[in-house]
């Protein structure tokens, strides 16, 4: 199958007392045409800082920078001009960030702030394209989409809120979805109509999803591919069967082992793991997961093994995951 999205050694920096952090190291991965590819890892992995750097939204941010190559269809976005990349983000690649409260602005109606969002200033285009907007809230499971168009986002619930966000995001038919924790705020049971309705819209539309989780379960059910991301390097890639039916990588095993105990990735490394994330600035030399890794050996405190082909679909960044 194509691949629509293909990232090499990307890294992003911050720069601290002008010495550079590295918040995601030496990346690289590809999404297949009409996918879901999940990345799963803790809290403070730096997910979302790949997520921010894939759309170039670190852009202008002085005390950042951002090294590699990312290609959607062949051309590195990296490289685009800011009026491409604002239209590559308008049109074929969208974003549905977080946290849905903070993404609405309080004291406007959620149908201007719906047709502000996907520049609809035209009339006779708008009310074309509201029957559109109304069609997607509707199979997203609002049953009255009218009344939540003309509504203040304070009446309305996160899970409301957060199926206006997606029906923004998809609304121009985008390529890619970059959907970073898109249910994190919601119940199970509401949790998996919005992913049904996420699949099914990938689906028809043919889109691809990033799917941004500390929810292995939802990685589980959703992705045909999946990354295992610690200490902002990507530590396993597999094919979803694989990496969660035979894990290779000592963290993906530990968490593969209690995590349907708890449910959640900081609860299980809370209760399963001895030690902690390292922070960015304080990595040690060697392996980053070596503190808490029951193979642990003398090599692996020396240097850092690099992410390693095991077989044509799989890469484990581990020398001894036998
Ligand atoms: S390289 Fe060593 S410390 Fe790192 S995961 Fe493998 S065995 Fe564990």
């Amino acid at each position: 199958m194509q691949n629509i999205l293909r990232v090499h050694n990307l890294t992003v920096q911050v720069f601290n007392q002008s010495k550079p952090v590295s918040l995601v190291d030496d990346i690289s991965f590809e999404i297949k045409k009409g996918s879901i590819f999940a990345v799963v890892g803790e809290s403070g992995c730096g997910k979302t800082t790949l997520a921010f750097a894939l759309t170039r939204l670190f852009s202008g941010a002085h005390n950042f920078s951002v090294q590699g190559k990312v290609y959607v269809n062949g051309e590195d976005i990296l490289e685009l001009s800011d009026e491409k990349i604002r239209t590559l983000r308008r049109e074929q690649i969208r974003y549905v960030f977080q946290d849905p409260v903070q993404s609405f602005n309080p004291v406007k109606k959620i149908k201007k702030q719906v047709y502000d969002a996907l520049n609809l200033n035209n009339k006779s285009d708008r009310t074309r394209k509201l029957r559109k907007i109304q069609d997607l809230l509707r199979k997203s499971g609002i049953e009255n989409p009218d009344e939540v168009l003309e509504s203040y986002p304070h009446q309305l619930s996160v899970g409301t809120l957060q199926r206006i966000l997606i029906v923004m995001a998809i609304f121009p038919s985008p390529k890619i979805l970059i959907a970073d924790e898109p249910t994190s705020s919601v119940d199970a049971t509401l949790r998996y109509r919005i992913l049904d309705f996420l699949d099914e819209m990938r689906r028809t539309m043919g889109m691809s999803i990033l799917l941004i989780t500390h929810d292995l379960e939802i990685a589980r059910r959703y992705a045909e591919d999946a990354a295992v991301m610690y200490a902002g390097r990507l530590v396993e890639i597999a094919p979803r069967e694989k990496l969660f039916v035979q894990p290779l990588h000592p963290y993906t095993q530990l968490l593969m082992q209690y995590y349907f105990k708890t449910g959640d990735i900081d609860s299980t490394v809370t209760q399963s793991l001895s030690g902690s994330l390292p922070s960015p600035m304080y990595l040690p030399k060697g392996c980053t997961f070596q503190n808490r890794c029951y193979k642990v050996r003398d090599d692996c405190k020396i240097e850092e093994p690099p992410l390693t082909e095991i077989d044509n679909e799989r890469l484990v960044r581990c020398p001894y995951w036998k």
